[in-house]
């Protein structure tokens, strides 16, 4: 596709507010403002919260935190206002009502009524016959008048996209040309939940034509949803964007980059003493080469030579030691060491952090000299974790259950502090029926590399969610590696019980 030199270029990027600041998020930001820059148009970072029991606050103020820190700066979004606002979905409710209602209206939607149970049975039932699990179109039957007097009375339902019965819904996608995908394969999408709040699918389109936006690039996973965008396009009588989808970021061993193979949050990056100009680089590398192929380069360098011709689709791996590597590069190649000073006076040798750490240590200092070795895991990327001390006062395979257990339970920990890190603890013994000391051993070795260390709940707290994450990451590889890992099975068990014990898994 040409670049084109209109400057009214809309792009956005438009994560969703849960969980941590996912390096996925980053990398669209990249190719949408690469793109922006190379034309001259505007930048707009949308918030899609339509999900509200996952997304919040704090993770919306991480997504900004994060892609600032890498220097993705956006012209328009939640937090800088512009002339499309507002840009959270939440906000713009009102909207997906009434284009909802023109949608029922003109026929393209319709109200379903269909119990959770009668969903599953057709749903099981089409899996028996091997056919796409989807909406039988059941409630199509209802008159307008029946459906209406339905909703009238309050009774619960949805909304659903209309699905044309034959036929296949051709398109171009910019990167890979025509695509066919039968409609027979199309589920009737449901638009708006029964508790009112649209869909990503509704939200979407509704909110990209009305932010004018001319180019979505996104990720490649929702190529195929393009036919019910298109459908809605359609259906408002809306000429759709240019639509360009992505390769998706890669764990070495090929599956979709997941956090529980490598770290995904930007901020462990952060933490693990990234610089945030290697780490752009490296997401440019991932679907990007220049046209002299020179390895290193910024977010300017990437968009005076965009071009969409230069977009490679193959399934980029997003490998740690490879971002270590350049990584290095940058510290060695494009920092004098007194700006490599002034990054480590930035990053944690500062009053800032020494003094969160100093207290902790003072107790068991003898010397000014015992202080760096003694806190040196809290600067630290990573640890070494020996397996067959890191079971500690447990079973090695018991071990194995409770740092998995701790993992989940420090994931869904918002509020990073020293006391909510002692009540996980807490919690996990009396739950497990073991004593705190028994269980904190393991713990102490996972974090810190020793069982003689400084105060654990604070240092984990000066270490931050990411790096502690990581390291019970590695505890738990490295036990498997020594053969105490748990098996598919045992973590199926474990997951169940510990939705039992604990309550909903994170995701
Ligand atoms: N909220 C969607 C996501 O989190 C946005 C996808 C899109 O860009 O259309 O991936």
């Amino acid at each position: 596709m040409e670049n084109s030199s209109d400057n009214k270029v809309r792009t956005r990027v438009a994560p969703s507010p849960t969980g941590d600041p996912h390096v996925g998020t980053a990398y669209m930001a990249l190719f949408n403002l690469a793109f922006t820059r190379k034309v001259g148009g505007q930048f707009v970072l949308r918030i899609e919260d339509t999900d509200q029991a996952r997304s919040s606050e704090a993770s919306e103020k991480a997504i900004f935190d994060s892609l600032r820190w890498l220097g993705l700066d956006w012209d328009e979004g939640p937090d800088v206002g512009g002339d499309h606002g507002p840009y959270r979905q939440s906000e713009r409710r009102d909207l997906y009502e009434e284009q909802v209602a023109q949608l029922v209206e003109t026929g393209a939607a319709y109200p379903c009524f269909c119990s959770a149970e009668r969903l599953d049975e057709v749903r099981k039932a089409q899996m028996a016959n091997k056919e796409t699990p989807r909406y039988d179109g059941h409630c199509l039957s209802l008159t307008a008048d029946e459906a209406g007097a339905r909703v009238d009375s309050g009774e619960s339902h949805v909304i659903r996209l209309k699905v044309p019965t034959e036929g296949e819904c051709v398109f171009e996608e910019e990167l890979r040309g025509e695509i066919r995908i039968p409609w027979s394969q199309v589920d009737h999408q449901v638009l708006r939940k029964s508790d009112g709040f649209p869909t990503y699918h509704l939200a979407n389109v509704v909110d990209d034509h009305f932010m004018e936006i001319t180019h979505v690039i996104r990720g490649e996973e929702w190529t195929n949803s393009l036919p019910k965008h298109l459908l809605l396009y359609q259906a408002f009588g809306w000429e759709p964007p240019k639509f360009i989808h992505l390769p998706l970021l890669r764990n070495p061993d090929k599956s979709k980059l997941s956090k529980r193979k490598n770290p995904t949050s930007v901020f462990y990056y952060k933490d693990a003493g990234y610089l945030p100009e290697a780490v752009v680089n490296y997401l440019g590398m991932m679907a990007y080469t220049l046209p002299d192929q020179r390895e290193l380069f910024s977010l300017e360098e990437m968009a005076e030579s965009f071009d969409f011709s230069r977009v490679s689709l193959g399934g980029p791996i997003f490998d740690v030691t490879k971002l270590k590597w350049l990584n290095g590069r940058y510290l060695r190649e494009k920092l004098s060491p007194d700006e490599v000073l002034e990054r480590l006076k930035g990053w944690k040798l500062n009053d800032s952090f020494l003094g969160q750490v100093v207290p902790l240590a003072v107790q068991r200092l003898e010397t000014l000299a015992d202080f760096a070795p003694m806190t040196s895991f809290l600067s630290a990327a990573e640890i070494e974790a020996d397996a067959e001390s890191l079971a500690g006062k447990l079973e090695p395979a018991e071990a194995a259950r409770i740092v998995k257990v701790a993992e989940w339970e420090f994931e869904k920990l918002r509020d990073w502090n020293g006391e909510a890190i002692a009540a996980i603890f807490k919690r996990i013994a009396e739950t497990e029926d073991l004593k705190l000391k028994q269980i904190m051993p393991t713990f102490f070795l996972a974090i810190s590399g020793s069982t003689v260390s400084l105060p654990l709940f604070e240092s984990m707290a000066v270490l931050g969610p990411d790096l502690c994450r990581s390291r019970l990451r590695r505890a738990l590889s490295a036990l498997s590696e020594a053969g105490h890992g748990l098996s598919k099975k045992g973590l199926k068990a474990l997951e169940k019980e510990y939705q039992a014990k604990y309550g909903a898994r994170p995701d």
